[in-house]
């Protein structure tokens, strides 16, 4: 009597463990069925597991679309179209900041670092004064590593924004304060040295932080907290810049996705192609595309990454656009910049192709051009539907990324694979033992 009773009882439990299994399969395939693009936007806005966990956010600082044409055609030519510009996503922006049509970089940094406008000058900040949580902030507090780049000094605006809640863009000493005291910037790389005292630079050394100066401490370094003073203000123009010392965009790309990939939390960057913006106050076209070039090549590198590293959010787009470009006319060959010439030869080839190419300025300031967009798993957020959006848009986008759970692919697909096979295995068992009782019995 007691071993029957005994008997029942395993049955029933072994029942019992085959149904949890059955439905934890039915939950793996469920998950792994949210692959599909369509059931992630719908599942997006419910829950599951997984946070989005990385944003790669690019800036070509001052790259209006005709700014962008213009180091298209000196680059690959008229006929072809740079791999950002073939990426799922491109919209339109608009720009202005809250108390002018034609935003500065403070304001349009402000826009996209905290969903909010603010006035021209002004950084992280209200126009009340109040400060503004940015997107950097938020990955800190998720528990996630952050990266600053930029060829200018890292005290501009634009990075600024992101870092720091100042007055004015011009305080450049409460800027490098709050960067050194509160900001906890894992890599920062950039320009400035000049507006770093030498005991903040002692501070930050005992913080953990490794100052680098030059292409080679940065391509040789595997610490992972950086801060990379090259230049005592901005970088040099790519036309200027010797690449025994001075790093490239790309350079400084390359190594910050190399570092900031080895958080398992995830992490934030910032990338700006800071000096676009330079060119086009001076209304020099060579420099405007020699910058619109590199910055192309770092958000390559920025591709390739987030196309081989899943869950990985790519924005490219700009915070206004300068000088007013109009391309007029060109006398442009099919003689292009290839990998199979030498370095110097490619720079004669881009500079006799930008003298071809003739070109008009309206202005040496900013305008209120809207401004590109280009996305890289973004098509979550239902911007399908839309062909334009305002600069406070792009925080909303990385905000509800960073907050809105999202299935990863591999994760769900390990859980399905570890499904199937205890599922497998317990039916396996369950039939043996019905087997068995059942030989039993015959022999009974
Ligand atoms: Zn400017």
């Amino acid at each position: 009597m007691e071993i029957h009773t005994n008997n029942k009882l395993k049955q029933n439990l072994i029942s019992i463990f085959f149904i949890l299994i059955l439905i934890h399969l039915s939950f793996s395939i469920k998950g792994y069925n949210f692959k599909s693009q369509e059931l992630i936007t719908k599942d997006l806005k419910c829950s599951s597991s997984i946070r989005g966990k990385s944003i790669i956010l690019m800036i070509g600082d001052g790259m209006g679309f005709e700014q962008l044409k213009l180091a298209r055609w000196v680059e690959i030519g008229k006929d072809d179209r740079f791999s950002m510009e073939k990426l799922p996503f491109h919209l339109n922006v608009t720009t202005n900041s809250s108390d002018n049509l034609i935003t500065d970089s403070a304001a349009a940094a402000t826009a996209m670092a905290t969903g909010n406008k603010t006035n021209n000058g002004m950084l992280a900040i209200s126009p009340l004064l109040e400060p503004l949580e940015t997107i950097l902030e938020i990955a800190h507090q998720l528990g996630k590593s952050t990266g600053i780049i930029t060829t200018t000094a890292l005290t501009h605006a634009t990075p600024a924004a992101f870092m720091t809640h100042v007055k004015s863009r011009y305080n450049t000493s409460e800027i490098s304060r709050q960067i050194v005291e509160n900001s906890n910037v894992s890599i920062l790389l950039g320009g400035g040295k000049d507006y770093f005292s030498a005991s903040q630079l002692l501070q930050l050394e005992m913080k953990g932080y490794h100052l680098l100066e030059n292409r080679s401490q940065l391509i040789s370094t595997n610490y992972s907290n950086l801060i990379g003073l090259f230049a005592p203000t901005h970088l040099p123009y790519e036309i200027e810049r010797n690449p025994e010392i001075s790093p490239s965009l790309s350079d400084m790309t390359i190594k910050a996705l190399e570092i900031l990939s080895q958080d398992p939390e995830g992490f934030f960057l910032l990338v700006e192609g800071g000096r676009i913006d330079h060119g086009g106050h001076k209304n020099n076209k060579t420099n405007v595309a020699l910058e619109t070039i590199e910055f192309h090549y770092a958000v390559n590198t920025a591709i390739s990454y987030s196309k081989t590293n899943g869950n990985v959010l790519l924005l490219i787009t700009s915070d206004h656009e300068t000088g007013g470009l109009t391309i007029l006319n060109d006398t442009l060959t099919n003689n292009i910049p290839t990998s199979n010439k030498n370095a110097e030869e490619n720079r004669l080839i881009r500079i006799e192709r930008i003298n071809n190419i003739s070109v008009s300025w309206t202005t040496t300031c900013h305008t209120n051009q809207d401004v590109p967009f280009f996305g890289y798993r973004t098509d979550f957020y239902g911007l399908n539907n839309l062909s334009i959006i305002d600069n406070t848009e792009l925080f909303n986008i990385m905000k509800a990324y960073f907050s809105i759970t999202l299935v990863n692919d591999s994760n769900s697909l390990i859980e399905l694979i570890i499904g199937v096979v205890i599922a497998g295995f317990t039916t396996t068992i369950f039939v043996i033992i019905y087997l068995w009782k059942k030989k039993k019995k015959l022999r009974g």
